[in-house]
């Protein structure tokens, strides 16, 4: 079980952290419309990967953070990538989605803190198992990760990265990563996309959340637009694109997150009307953890 949840976590978007530049792109705007309207530069790719010093970087905003609100209904997507297999899974109601866990607390053997011996029980008034140092008696609580990226569309275009790294090297992605400590969301998002595909976004509105409860992770994807019609492959990038909906390499994605984004951003699209998506995507029993098509999304909401 281990062994397949760890092959799972190498197929769900893990980003390492190898180049993190600490530059002030994180900086932000935002604007609280949802809006489909393609932008006005008619200008596509540019390959050649600036320098540091040619990079503008986005001004602080004085606005406010401004979130349009929206109503939570139950309705299920159609857009279930895991294919007609999954329909009685993706009939579940709120009360009867199956939440998995991905933690093991058996695995912490040390103290983060103080590096003495853990023991793992359950601590009074707690129902799970934890790893509980003998020395300085902190809990090593294991919580999700949060993965943060950006939706960004041009000229009735989406952008996405090929991966230059593992996991899922040669396949395509949205520009997204891990959230750091001391960053929001939607700096998160910004500052990946900046590392990934060297563009300056302006996030215009949350697009979706989609929890994946087997490998305790959390994606959070922003629209977003290009501040400048500009971008090139990051290191962990080997190319950007541009890609017509019509023509997105749903073949050729990297990770399940990624399908269901952008399966439910083109329903929006024809549909004529952005939403704000909440799901869980949960593995189909029985099949391949590298099978991205391999999963239901349960418990949709949308706005
Ligand atoms: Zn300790």
């Amino acid at each position: 079980m281990l062994k397949t949840i760890q092959i799972l976590g190498c197929s769900s978007g893990l980003v390492s952290h190898r180049w993190k530049p600490q530059a002030s792109c994180c900086s932000l705007s935002f604007i609280s419309a949802v809006s489909t309207k393609p932008l006005s530069s008619s200008s596509s790719s540019s390959r050649s990967l600036p320098t540091t010093k040619d990079l503008v970087f986005p001004r602080p905003s004085t606005r406010r953070t401004r979130f349009g609100l929206f109503s939570m209904s139950s309705a299920h997507s159609g857009s279930n990538p895991g294919g007609p297999s999954s329909s009685s899974s993706s009939s579940l109601s709120s009360s009867t989605v199956v939440v998995q866990s991905v933690g093991n607390a058996r695995k912490i053997n040390f103290c983060q803190w103080c590096g003495g011996t853990t023991k793992h029980e359950v601590p009074d008034g707690e129902e799970k198992i934890r790893a509980i140092c003998t020395v300085c008696e902190k809990i090593a609580y294991e919580n999700p990760k949060m993965v943060v990226g950006c939706l960004i569309e041009h000229d009735n275009m989406v952008l996405l990265c090929k991966r230059n790294i593992e996991p899922s090297f040669g396949l395509w992605t949205l520009p997204a990563g891990y959230l750091e400590i001391g960053e929001s969301a939607a700096e998160g998002a910004i500052r990946e996309t900046w590392e990934e595909a060297c563009a300056e976004v302006e996030v215009v509105s949350p697009f979706a959340q989609l929890d994946i409860p087997l490998i305790g992770q959390t994606y959070v994807i922003f629209l977003a637009r290009l501040k400048k019609a500009q971008f090139s492959p990051g290191p962990e990038s080997s190319e950007c694109r541009l890609f017509a909906l019509d023509d997105i390499p749903f073949d050729s994605l990297a990770f399940s997150s990624m399908v269901v984004t952008l399966k439910l951003f083109a329903e929006d699209v024809k549909a004529g009307k952005l939403k704000f998506h909440y799901g869980t995507i949960n593995k189909r029993p029985g099949t391949s953890p590298s099978d991205i098509n391999a999963y239901t999304l349960d418990y949709h909401l949308q706005s």
